[in-house]
């Protein structure tokens, strides 16, 4: 016996035809031809091979046929086939191919295709090929394997000639099963009691399996009862089972476990099944299942992701774990009354907004939606297909990605949308504009005073101010509009499909009333306003990129003209701030080229008419237009911020000529917000003024309200400083800005000056006669000197001295002159009215 349960049988061969077959057909090979001839290799030449052969040919390339088949062969293949031996002549044929052959095709399948295959490789290779058939017959399996050698045939297609190779090899088919299986098998026959009852089985046969389940070798189980082999209270179960199933008939499956030898124990699967009184009993060990499934238990119950089971038709939950119940807050009743549906939730109720869900959402038992992916694999449980469920909570990852999502697009101070979102959305405006040709509008906004509150006041009062202002255009605005801050204190406004006019009026007309209340920053109402420049689609650029500048362009305008305002944009801006940017490189360069020099005007005491002061004034002689007044030039140089050294020169240069001057004339020079925010304006001062050697209480400085604009401690304490080193300080242009009351009580102004434009307009209008009046009363009051400036006429002279204003300025006394010139204007004066002390 082989390991197989097989048997080399001899059946119809001596095991030697393959051999003799290929020594025969090697010894007729030529060198000349590899392929031997039909008529070498067969005719006369076979011998008793010729018994245990076939020829076959393939002729015309149909089917293969079986020519002849020698008589041993014949039997061979005759086995099961009808009429085969009828077909096979058993004699060799001499040159003519018999009309009577035999298809191969008439075959049972598992010769057919083996012969077939063998016959094919035969002829393509040129050189011997195998094959090997099993058959089945009364529980045995035989193999007999076939060689096959290709034959040239000269009237036509080469034959192959075929022969066993080898003995052929039986196995017992039930014996090998019964050897071959894991499972332990036994044949039991009912032991019955004098009553006929079954009390026990002996053990009649059995395999290794069951040897090696038992644990003890075959000899001392063969023959012996079961009941007194195992003494016990399992084996006394079983062998009641089993009773029963031989008295009822059928079959019986049950588990039993029994210790082994070492230590562990051994489960078992037992189905049996009977006729009469002999029982077959099959043993499986399930230990490993067993094993599989309390690992399965202890992974799922006490893993840390919620996890749960569900019937194959996912209609209810058949188990869950801790960290389900945890997680859902479910209990585990709640959980197995539900159907797994029954978790999931609407998508609307997405959990991280900004960010479509990717993955489930489930609802837990406080109403809060979680988004979670859930990972699943089939498998059984408890007997039946099931669904094995994992869910990993993807919530806080995805509130994470939004958190960034929205960072990447959103300004992290005002929480408005940022730079980037808003190209995607001007994007999109100009592509939907591109489709159904529905227009839009771009404002740039940009806060007009937003700088002097950030320096004067700090940066986390800057910041509350462009929350506030963020929040105030967004209440101008309709859902469909967009608003983004650029940058500082830069917002945009992108409205879709508007009609501009009405826009104008509505709109626009609301950012810049809202944004020109005052806001309460710091304690105190500042005004800062703002300006709008305002580019539309499609007739100011059909590009991100153009229309962002002409709207820029615009609101550049804006802004020159004063802010508070807004500008929509016209092709010509862009030459119009081409030419002004190249006339700050020429201020830069005017004032690097020393074409700034100073002129002075003097200051007249109202009522003698002497010469009080002079105020030092900036000109520009630009090369090729002139003369150009500071009114043009300052604002821009406070823009650019050359306002500073140019100060400082106007300082230096005036001091110096100042100090020139008989001791009871005083200067008046002009400072300007911009110069406040440089910290070091208290020591510029004091260090010109030492470098003339002149005395500070010769000096008065002009400022304007814009000084106090946010009444900033920082300005104030400037002031006060300057103040204490004996410096005059006067509040110039009074009456134009805000005028209030509250500037001037902020700080213990030395002089007042009336703006020249109520001067002008004295006497002829009412208003400006008031206002005239309302200054000189409020100096009155508060003990403060009053200059009234821009006085041309007489008229305006006697009305001021009328009202009591304690200086004049202005053409009626002199023009603002040179130094030289300002130098003799003291000369005469003293010649005109004779010098006290001289006399
Ligand atoms: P401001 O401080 O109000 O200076 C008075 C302006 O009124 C001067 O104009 C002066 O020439 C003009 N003016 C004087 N009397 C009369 C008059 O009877 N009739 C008319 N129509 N005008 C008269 P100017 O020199 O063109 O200066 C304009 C403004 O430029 C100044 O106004 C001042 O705000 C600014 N400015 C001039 N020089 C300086 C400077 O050195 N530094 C600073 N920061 N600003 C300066
Ligand atoms: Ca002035
Ligand atoms: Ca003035």
């Amino acid at each position: 016996m082989n390991n197989w349960g097989g048997s080399v049988s001899a059946q119809h061969d001596d095991g030697q035809t393959g051999k003799n077959l290929l020594r025969h057909w090697q010894d007729c090979r030529t060198p000349g031809a590899p392929i031997p001839s039909y008529e070498a290799v067969v005719l006369g030449s076979l011998g008793r091979l010729a018994d245990r052969a076939a020829l076959v040919t393939t002729r015309d390339g149909r089917a293969a046929r079986i020519l002849w088949a020698g008589q041993v062969f014949g039997a061979w293949l005759a086995q099961g086939v009808e009429g085969a031996e009828g077909a096979l002549s058993g004699i060799v044929p001499a040159e003519i191919i018999p009309t009577e052959t035999l298809p191969v095709d008439a075959l049972p399948i598992e010769l057919r295709e083996p012969v077939d295959e063998m016959v094919a490789a035969a002829l393509t290779s040129g050189q011997p090929a195998y094959a090997r058939c099993d058959r089945l017959a009364a529980g045995v399996v035989t193999s007999t394997r076939l060689v096959g050698v290709p034959l040239g045939n000269r009237w036509g297609e080469p034959f192959v000639l075929v022969g066993f190779d080898g003995a052929s090899v039986r196995t017992e088919l039930v014996q090998a099963m019964f050897t071959a299986t894991d499972q332990g098998i036994l044949a039991l026959s009912t032991v019955r009691d004098a009553a006929s009852r079954p009390v026990d089985f002996k053990i009649v046969a059995l395999n290794r399996g069951a040897e090696r389940l038992l644990e003890r070798p075959a000899a001392a189980l063969q023959w012996q009862r079961v009941g007194q082999l195992f003494p016990g209270a399992v084996t006394a179960r079983t062998i009641a089972t089993l009773a029963a199933m031989v008295e009822r008939g059928g079959r019986a499956a049950f588990e039993l476990s029994r210790p082994r030898s070492d230590g562990g124990t051994l489960y078992l699967k037992v189905e049996a099944g009977c006729v009469g009184d002999l029982v077959s009993v099959t043993m499986t060990d399930v230990g490993d299942i067993k094993a599989r499934e309390a690992s399965f238990r202890l992974l799922f119950e006490n893993n840390p992701v919620p996890m749960w089971v569900v019937a194959d038709a996912r209609d209810r939950f058949l188990a869950v774990n801790d960290a389900a119940i945890a997680h859902y807050g479910y209990s585990r009743e709640q959980f197995l009354e539900r159907a797994p549906a029954d978790l999931a939730m609407a998508a609307d109720a997405a959990p991280a907004p900004g960010l479509p869900p990717t993955g489930t959402l489930h609802r837990r038992a406080d109403g809060s939606a979680i988004e979670v992916s859930l990972f699943q694999r089939a498998m059984p449980f408890e007997g039946r297909q099931a669904v094995l469920e994992a869910a990993i909570d993807m919530t806080e990852r995805r509130r994470a990605e939004a958190r960034i999502a929205h960072m990447a697009h959103h300004d992290a101070l005002t929480g408005l949308p940022n730079r980037v979102l808003f190209r995607d959305r001007l994007a999109e405006a100009i592509a939907r504009h591109a489709r159904d040709g529905e227009a839009a509008v771009l404002l740039c906004l940009d806060l007009d005073k937003f700088k002097i509150v950030n320096d004067t006041l700090g940066h986390p009062v800057g910041d509350a101010l462009l929350r506030e202002a963020a929040e105030r255009i967004a209440r101008c605005l309709r859902e469909d509009d967009l608003v983004a801050r650029l940058g500082g204190d830069e917002f945009a406004i992108l409205v879709r499909g508007p009609d501009l006019p009405a826009l104008a009026d509505g709109l626009v007309a609301r950012v810049i009333a809202e944004l020109g209340r005052p806001f309460r920053l710091d304690g105190q109402d500042c005004h800062i306003g703002t300006s709008i420049g305002v580019a539309c689609l499609p007739r100011d650029g059909t590009d991100p990129e153009t229309l962002m500048k002409n709207a820029d362009l615009a609101l550049y305008r804006a802004k020159a003209e004063g802010g508070g305002t807004f500008r929509c944009f016209e092709p010509e801006m862009d030459a119009w701030v081409q030419a002004r940017r190249r006339r700050e490189n020429e201020l830069r360069e005017a004032f690097a080229r020393g074409q700034f020099s100073l002129v002075y005007q003097p200051l007249m005491d109202a009522r003698a008419g002497r010469i009080l002061a002079f105020e030092a004034l900036l000109r520009w002689h630009h090369p090729e237009h002139g003369p150009v007044s500071p009114a043009e030039f300052v604002p821009l140089a406070e823009e650019t911020g050359l306002i500073v050294p140019i100060g400082a020169w106007v300082m230096q240069t005036a001091f110096a000529e100042a100090a020139t001057w008989p001791e009871a004339i005083r200067l008046a020079v002009n400072l300007s917000p911009i110069q406040f925010r440089n910290r070091d304006l208290v020591e510029t001062v004091r260090g010109a003024l030492a470098a003339a050697g002149l005395d500070p209480r010769r000096l008065e400085l002009e400022i304007t309200e814009s000084v106090l604009l946010a009444d900033s401690a920082a300005n104030l304490a400037t002031l006060h400083a300057l103040r204490a080193m004996g410096i005059r300080i006067a509040m110039d242009d009074f009456g134009t800005g805000y005028s209030s009351l509250g500037y001037l009580r902020s700080f213990p102004f030395d002089k007042i000056k009336l703006d020249r434009s109520f001067v002008s307009q004295v006497g002829e209008n009412t208003h400006c006669t008031a206002i005239v009046r309302a200054v000189a009363s409020l100096g009155t009051s508060l003990g403060i000197a009053t200059t009234a400036e821009g006085v041309e006429t007489a008229e305006q002279l006697a009305m001021l001295r009328a009202e009591g204003y304690d200086e004049v300025q202005g053409f009626l006394f002199s023009r603002a002159v040179p130094g030289p010139e300002a130098r003799r204007l003291i000369e005469r004066a003293r010649e005109a009215v004779p010098d006290d002390r001289a006399a």
